[in-house]
């Protein structure tokens, strides 16, 4: 009995104690401070820190000169030399040799090579995208430059022209699928057959058509609960595709793959690892089945750290058909996570320089690569597959030694 009621008392003060010091908590809380662990916290605030201690490979540059296949020197240095010229020192510093640029516009190629080209010794070469709206009205598609009659006339012509001046390959952006419309404002199917001459014609020039199609697997699932990437789309709606009026992540990737499979004289670069990288096993037989596809892994360590058992076998058995991309120019902070990604054994690190992780809360794992794959991923593939490169991969990596 007195036990008991001991216990009892004890009961009492401790709760006591709580409740003072969750009345602090929550007057902290309305200051700022850290809110009472009897709230749920908001996902905004959880951010863990992880306490893990293990071996930490401080890796600054990459153990061979690097051609980083997917940079966007326009769409996100805006125009800024001054930050061109810095990136530039960066990929010094981090052993990227070349970076390819996708901002050049088809037809108005001259901007963008302008400002890649001054100063920075031709370090930085790109490929050009088909502006499908043209001078047409964003929302009247009958007024856009790709329901105009011989629009891909035109296109051929351009991309002809285009080789002369020093694009090395062609870039379709991820609105090719899910924003470019017909006429009938309908959604343009990717394998429509009008754009054949186009693939065609890439095909006979040697310039390899890099393709974002579809987006990760989250974005065309429901933003809840539920959702693995719900803390991003939460911050970004307008990434989700999914519901009414969008095709699905299967039919989009399939129209693309039988593009591929129709123009095997045509080189296919699978952005972002062909938008599969949670489906290793489906992006094999993709890769199987199509010898002229090749992908590169843009924006994409987060996925494949994720599972570093399935991607370096992976990365093992198509060591021929990867390539190196960041979708930067990134901070070097970011850079240095690709490198311990395929350069170490690093456990449980971040992908990004942002709080909380941005492309799903998670951390990764690196791959060790061995020499002789690294060499591939890193230069050798993008060497083969963009016959332009050699010449200012050669006179970069042949000046530097
Ligand atoms: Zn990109």
């Amino acid at each position: 009995m007195r036990g008991t009621l001991l216990n009892f008392m004890l009961a009492f003060c401790l709760n006591s104690l709580v409740q003072i010091l969750l009345t602090g908590h929550l007057n902290g809380a309305q200051t700022g401070a850290s809110p009472s662990p009897s709230q749920d916290p908001t996902l905004r605030d959880f951010d863990p820190q992880p306490a893990l201690k293990v071996a930490s490979t401080d890796l600054k540059k990459a153990r061979f000169p690097v051609i980083d296949i997917h940079t966007h020197f326009g769409i996100r240095l805006k125009g800024d030399r001054a930050a061109l010229e810095k990136y530039v020192r960066l990929m010094d510093e981090n052993n990227i040799a070349i970076s390819v640029s996708l901002d050049a516009e088809l037809g108005n190629e001259e901007d963008h090579l302008k400002f890649i080209g001054q100063g920075v010794e031709q370090r930085l070469v790109t490929f050009a995208h088909i502006d499908f709206q043209g001078s047409g009205q964003k929302d009247d598609p009958r007024t856009w430059d790709c329901n105009r009659p011989g629009f891909v006339r035109t296109s051929v012509e351009q991309l002809r022209a285009a080789t002369q001046k020093g694009i090395l390959g062609v870039k379709f952006f991820k609105s090719f699928g899910l924003e470019y419309k017909n006429a009938d404002g309908s959604l343009i199917a990717i394998d429509d057959a009008r754009f054949d001459p186009i693939w065609r014609t890439c095909g006979e020039l040697r310039l390899p058509v890099i393709m974002h199609v579809a987006d990760p697997v989250a974005f065309f699932q429901p933003i809840d609960g539920n959702n693995e990437r719900w803390e991003e789309l939460s911050r970004h709606p307008e990434w989700s595709f999914f519901g009414e009026g969008f095709p699905s992540r299967e039919q989009l990737l399939a129209a693309r793959n039988r593009v591929i499979a129709r123009h095997p004289g045509t080189t296919f670069i699978g952005a972002h690892f062909a938008n599969n990288s949670e489906d290793l096993a489906t992006l094999g037989k993709w890769l199987d089945q199509y010898p002229n596809l090749m992908i590169e892994f843009a924006s994409r360590i987060n996925e494949l750290g994720r599972q570093p058992y399935t991607a370096r076998k992976f990365f093992i058995r198509y060591q021929d058909r990867i390539l190196f991309g960041t979708d930067g120019p990134w901070p070097e902070l970011r850079l240095s996570y690709y490198w311990r990604f395929l350069e170490s054994y690093d456990e449980y690190f971040p992908y990004s320089e942002k709080s909380p992780q941005p492309q799903g809360m998670w951390r990764i794992y690196g791959i060790g690569l061995p020499d002789d794959i690294l060499k591939k991923v890193y230069q050798e593939n993008g060497l083969r597959v963009i016959p332009g490169l050699r010449n200012v991969f050669e006179r970069t990596t042949g000046a530097k030694d």
